[in-house]
């Protein structure tokens, strides 16, 4: 079936033949990488500005295929959103997050997880009851957990986005408005959702060295942030400079290979002391 599908779709697509093949090929693949257990999560710190110590890892799913090697997002996530397969993958992700997260914090250090979702995700019915029912199985206490929901999928279906939001609130788990200053929210849709952290997207944080514009837009954000009681977090910060300056802009939190690239659990454990830990 999947073979007829493909010729069917590349007849439609004129001249790039390849390209939905591939994505078919893709999918077929990765509905058997979920149950061969391809996937892997690598967690990347999120740490205070002030004294850069971990307080939480977020969860970045690679695939390991067993032909083209570690594959980030980017490859697979667009077939996975758009074929239904972002349902049983974002279940496995918060699975094995909630399970890792247990081993980290019996090896003493107790890390909080952050967890991203799609816009699919959200739209499912019983997205926060199938979170409850996970926090359960592990007995992970809810606010350990945090749910990161990028901008623009809060604009999609928003008010089935503020509802799910608002059952995961009434949980305890945190709720972050990832890549935020891309999308479109409406200042007045923020308020009325249970946000707890903010998380200012990479392409502004790049320029605060050099873009005035980006520094007005990261302060702006910051301030807006705290005026509704939300943490913030910036995002890809690569350079002292730019901590120092986020530092003095009132920011609080920031993850970016400065601190930490994504790494498999172990290998941040080896690297970091219980005592740097928030
Ligand atoms: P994101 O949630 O904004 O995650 C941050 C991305 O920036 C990650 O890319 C991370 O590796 C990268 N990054 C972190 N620090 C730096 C830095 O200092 N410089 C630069 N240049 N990059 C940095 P990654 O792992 O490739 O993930 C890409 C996106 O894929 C994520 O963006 C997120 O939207 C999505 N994603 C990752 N894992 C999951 C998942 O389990 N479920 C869902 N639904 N989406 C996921
Ligand atoms: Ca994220
Ligand atoms: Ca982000
Ligand atoms: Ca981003």
């Amino acid at each position: 079936q999947g073979k007829r599908g493909a010729s069917r779709i590349v007849l439609y697509s004129g001249e790039d033949a390849a390209a939905p093949t591939q994505w078919l090929v893709v999918q077929a693949e990765l509905r058997h990488a979920i149950e061969r257990d391809e996937l892997v999560l690598f967690y990347q710190p999120k740490v205070r500005l002030a004294d850069g110590s971990t307080y939480g890892v977020e969860a970045l799913v690679r695939w390991q295929h067993p032909q083209r090697g570690l594959l980030p997002p980017p490859e697979f996530l667009p077939a996975a959103e758009q074929s239904g397969l972002i349902e049983p993958l974002t279940a496995w992700v918060l699975r094995r997050a909630l399970s890792d997260q247990a081993q980290w914090t019996a090896a003493g250090r107790p890390w909080s997880v952050s967890v991203n979702v799609s816009a699919r995700n959200l739209e499912a019915p019983g997205f926060a009851r199938s979170v409850a029912l996970a926090l359960e199985e592990f007995g992970t206490p809810p606010e350990r957990l945090t749910i990161e929901v990028t901008e623009t999928a809060m604009a999609g279906d928003a008010r089935t986005a503020v509802q799910v939001l608002g059952e995961l609130a009434a949980l305890g788990v945190d709720v972050a408005v990832d890549d935020f200053g891309i999308g479109y929210t409406c200042l007045s849709q923020l308020r009325t959702l249970a946000v707890r952290e903010i998380k200012i997207d990479r392409e502004f944080v790049r320029g605060i060295e050099d873009d005035a514009q980006d520094r007005a837009i990261v302060r702006s954000v910051i301030e807006l942030a705290h005026g509704l009681g939300c943490r913030v977090t910036a995002e890809g910060v690569e350079t002292a400079q730019a901590q120092r300056w986020l530092v003095d802009a009132g920011c609080d939190d920031a993850q970016g290979y400065l601190f930490a690239r994504p790494a498999p659990w172990a290998e941040l454990l080896e690297r970091t002391d219980p005592a740097d830990t928030a």
